[in-house]
């Protein structure tokens, strides 16, 4: 059997990380990210876990029990910037690269030991530091034969040094060790069961005959049986795949019913939208609008556009129209936003070369990415007319 090694690359605490890699004042101090309408923890320093700080708390009983902790509200578009910076660093590194959230990775490294002439925990202290160097964000890096138990690996990594590898030989040994909750995969219902039934580890898991885990969780279960057991069943996929929509939304400055303030953030989430569609290289068949109004009701309207696309000039000009008509001048607004949904791959699309003021269109806008790549966002604004 071909032993590969796959690397699970997961951003440590990346919300607070990214916080730091801002603010160098906040390293050593405990800190939590909050984000939603009414605060929640959603990512705590070490500090912060150590305290007792839960995940998902509510902003103000955590004030209440842990005062000493430094809260700090969401960034997503800041930490947005930290995630591409991280894995375009990765991807430079790693060819075989498989993006699977905000802050987490998974790697195909087989091999790659001989390409750099290290071995792999080697390897892997280099990327932390590689990345540490050139994003100011930690890493954790879990190496193993199978994306789940590189999974383990990567949360086992955290109490070490960074870098922890699960041989093949090794496996037996490290699942016996292994609770069957730190299975990722395994939902809440089946872990009951399974303790019922006397599977405690995941050693006990693997364990069971085949028939009698594809009959209680179906094939998936034997998938989960065969990963744990280093086979490598479920593949990297390192090509990009079209998301089904995208959405940029935010909540307003302050509540309004100005049709102006209402068509510059539309205009600006337009674009926000646009570009990771460019990015994710796609375009759009449907485009949408939402208003939410004070007391939370949604008003929301969609178009065919005339055209695919993935420019802002054009699908302003159907969204424009959109607006007015949605638009009540007596109704103060709370946040808005836009959906682009019914998305196709640019590159099976047939372009209109004919067409120069697509052509012009579209050269504007990647300039504008190219602009914001290099010199942050908000470097240029369209004077909107
Ligand atoms: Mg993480």
């Amino acid at each position: 059997m071909k032993e590969y090694v796959i690397a699970l690359i997961d951003c440590d605490s990346f919300f607070v990380s990214c916080e730091r890699a801002i603010n160098n004042h906040l390293n050593h101090q405990p800190i939590c990210v909050v984000t939603g309408e009414n605060g929640c923890v959603v990512s705590r320093s070490k500090e912060a876990k150590i305290m007792g700080v839960k995940m998902g708390m509510p902003l103000f009983m955590a004030k209440k029990i842990f005062p000493a902790v430094v809260y700090k509200n969401a960034q997503h578009e800041i930490y947005k910037s930290f995630s591409n910076k991280v894995m375009h660093n990765l991807q430079q590194i790693l060819p075989n690269l498989e993006i699977v959230s905000i802050d987490e990775a998974y790697a195909d490294m087989t091999s790659l030991d001989k390409v750099y002439k290290m071995p792999y925990p080697l390897l892997a202290k280099w990327i932390r530091k590689k990345i540490w160097q050139n994003t100011s964000i930690p890493i954790s890096i879990g190496l193993a034969p199978s994306k789940l138990l590189a999974k383990l690996a990567s949360d086992k990594a955290k109490s070490t040094e960074g870098v922890f590898q699960i041989k093949i030989s090794e496996i037996q040994q490290i699942l016996k060790s292994t609770d069957i909750t730190e299975i990722s995969g395994i939902g809440r219902s089946y872990t009951k069961k399974m303790t019922y039934n006397g599977i405690f580890t995941a050693w006990d898991f693997v364990c069971q005959p085949d028939q009698i885990i594809k009959k209680q969780m179906g094939i998936m279960g034997l998938d989960l049986k065969y990963e744990l057991l280093g086979y490598y069943m479920r593949h990297l996929e390192t090509h990009q795949t079209i998301p089904q929509s995208i959405q940029d939304t935010s909540v307003l400055p302050c509540f309004t019913s100005d049709i102006n303030v209402l068509k510059s953030q539309l205009y600006y989430h337009l674009h926000q939208a646009c570009r990771r569609m460019r990015k994710n290289g796609c375009l759009c068949t449907i485009a949408g609008i939402m208003l939410r109004t004070k007391d939370f009701t949604i008003f929301s309207d969609k178009l065919k556009l005339p055209c695919v696309s993935d420019c802002e000039l054009e699908i302003a000009q159907s969204l424009i129209p959109l607006l007015n008509k949605i638009y009540q001048p007596n109704i103060l607004y709370r946040s808005s936003g836009v959906i682009l949904s019914e998305l196709v791959s640019k590159q099976n699309y047939q372009q209109d070369l004919f067409n120069q003021s697509k052509i012009k269109n579209s050269s504007l806008s990647q300039a504008w990415d190219l602009l914001e790549d290099k010199f942050g966002k908000n470097i240029l604004k369209k004077g909107w007319i």
